[in-house]
């Protein structure tokens, strides 16, 4: 089964910006109700694509002070807990992470190790790649921060 998740969050200046589990020092970080990791979110979306099971405004819906300032490392756990209790297992993470500056590249190994570690797969399942947006249009003008993300899963033997 494959999958497709997609976020994106505004940037604001004075906020941390925290994409693939990690903290990336930056002038300007995500506005969200829980911690605004657009990765980990999309990976979220790309799981429960993969398996038809809903997506992450149904499971964990930002009116709920529960998950105000959550990490998003939970929401991942708890899709991770739902993927396997459907009989699947995760067999590769494809990454796609979109920002302007600062550039995420330092960090990409980094968040390969923390997605794997939460899915409870090897790194070398798991791919993050970053791009710009040519400076075009609300990511290009380091506004917002975008991630998609593809998922593999397979029936477990
Ligand atoms: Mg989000």
């Amino acid at each position: 089964m494959v999958g497709i998740g997609y976020d994106i969050h505004r940037l604001q200046s004075g906020l941390p910006l925290r994409i693939g589990g990690i903290l990336i020092p930056s002038e300007k970080g995500a506005v969200a109700h829980s911690d605004g990791d657009v990765l980990l979110h999309a990976l979220c979306d790309a799981l429960l694509g993969a398996t038809a099971l809903g997506d992450i405004g149904e499971l964990f819906p930002d009116s709920d002070p529960r998950w105000a300032k959550a990490d998003s490392a939970v929401f991942v756990r708890e899709v991770v807990n739902k993927v396997r209790a459907a009989g699947y297992e995760i067999r590769h993470i494809d990454a796609t992470v979109v920002l302007q500056m600062p550039k995420i590249a330092p960090y990409k190994g980094q968040m390969r190790e923390r997605i794997a570690q939460l899915c409870g797969i090897p790194a070398a399942a798991v791919s993050v790649k970053a791009t710009t947006n040519e400076q075009l249009d609300s990511l290009g003008r380091g506004d917002a921060v975008a991630a998609w993300v593809v998922c593999l899963l397979k029936p477990k033997a």
